[in-house]
């Protein structure tokens, strides 16, 4: 189970990137409420904890010149302009010193310096470990010591009525379990369920057939690409892919060796270079495939579409029977330009345009334009 408790290295990563944010509104509310208690016990010491009169400043110095700062921190954290690690480092540092000052007062209490319920110690411990939101083996590990340090300190301070010092034992023994018990479920179901959170948006995402982008992830991240060509003034070069004849392909060979031509296209697809971030290729619908190029030379346009339609004619679909080789060919309609921001759908009806006059050209060919700012095409390839 301890092995379950962590992912491999890269998913790893992604959980705790993601997991930061899902627990910053609750690790805030604790550590701000955390902040807010510390600030007021200095004033409250006297009265709450009858600390020696001596002992007041000592106190006020932990509490406020330790304390204060890293758990103020942790509780504006969110608000701050902070990178992840600081973030973590902050929350991290809030939990250890929520801990150590609990620690200390008990510590001083067994001096009797002051008074202070013992079993603050285990309840913050607890707390933490429960509703932090941090990975359970950093709890394990480190309420584990606190809290063996908390038992150590009270059996070595040996008071002549033993009955609360063991009653202490007993409750932090307790206590613990269901501490270890909190963290290391909380982890485990926070693990589970963002394993089929991500599941499920991968699953929403890909093309079961092809293996590209879905049509509903192309049109998330197209509007993406468009607002960053027009905010950049770069090229976005937009290429429609039809397969040529594919009805009669179907109706011929079956739907099931159609779906084998769409599943061996999307990796045809796939195989031509240019897998830069910010370029897409996706199932557009049926038999038609959509690819976008980010920041592309208007000038190798035909280069790039030649490259789809070379992929496709490899395709390799044979009849089962006689082995034979079915010719798979595509007609490709390419557009460029440099979008406006809402200059996407232009794009597209320009590639479809290119796409008829591919068709009617003969197909297994492609025809391209490129636009001016104002969407007039400024030169023609074919
Ligand atoms: P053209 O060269 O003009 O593009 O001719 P076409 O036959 O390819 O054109 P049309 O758009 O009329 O036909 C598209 C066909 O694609 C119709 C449909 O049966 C087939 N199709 C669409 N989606 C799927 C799919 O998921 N699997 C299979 N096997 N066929 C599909
Ligand atoms: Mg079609
Ligand atoms: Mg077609």
């Amino acid at each position: 189970m301890w092995r379950r408790l962590t992912f491999n290295a890269p998913l790893e990563r992604a959980y705790r990137a993601s997991q930061g944010r899902r627990y910053r509104t609750p690790r805030t509310l604790l550590f701000g409420l955390a902040a807010l208690s510390f600030l007021i016990a200095p004033m409250l010491n006297k009265a709450l904890f009858q600390a020696d009169p001596e002992t007041v400043p000592m106190l006020l110095f932990i509490q406020l010149a330790w304390a204060l700062p890293v758990l103020g921190l942790g509780a504006l954290a969110p608000w701050l302009a902070l990178s992840r690690s600081a973030h973590n480092a902050i929350n991290m540092a809030g939990c250890l010193t929520l801990w150590a000052s609990c620690y200390a007062q008990l510590y001083l209490t067994q001096l009797g310096w002051m008074t202070f319920p013992l079993h603050m110690v285990n309840f913050t411990v607890v707390a933490v470990a429960v509703f932090g939101g941090f990975r359970a083996r950093l709890m394990v590990v480190g309420g584990s010591l606190t809290m063996a340090l908390s038992l150590i300190t009270v059996i070595h301070f040996d008071r002549p009525d033993g009955d609360p010092d063991r009653l202490f034992a007993y409750e932090t023994a307790y206590l613990w379990l269901i501490g270890i018990g909190g963290a290391v479920t909380t982890d485990l179901l926070n693990r589970e369920g963002w394993l089929y959170r991500a599941q499920i948006r991968l699953l929403s995402r890909t093309d079961a057939l092809s293996g590209l982008l879905t049509r509903g992830a192309f049109d998330e991240h197209y509007r993406r690409v468009i607002a960053a060509a027009s905010r950049e003034q770069r090229h976005v070069a937009v290429a429609l892919i039809d397969l040529d004849h594919f009805k009669t392909f179907n109706d011929r060979y079956g739907h099931l060796k159609g779906d084998e031509v769409l599943t061996q296209t999307g990796t045809a697809l796939l195989s031509v270079e240019g897998g830069r971030p910010l370029d897409l290729r996706a199932r557009y619908g049926g038999e038609e495939f959509i690819a976008v190029w980010y920041d592309v030379q208007p000038d190798d346009l035909e280069v790039m579409g030649q490259r789809f339609l070379n992929a496709i004619r490899c395709v390799d679909i044979r009849i089962e029977k006689h082995g034979e080789r079915i010719p798979v060919t595509a007609s490709i309609g390419i557009a460029a330009g440099i979008p406006t921001r809402r200059g996407g759908d232009a794009l597209i009806e320009a590639a479809d345009r290119q796409l008829y006059a591919a068709k009617a050209a003969g197909r297994n060919c492609m025809q391209a334009v490129v636009l001016t700012a104002d969407g007039a095409p400024l030169q023609h390839n074919a």
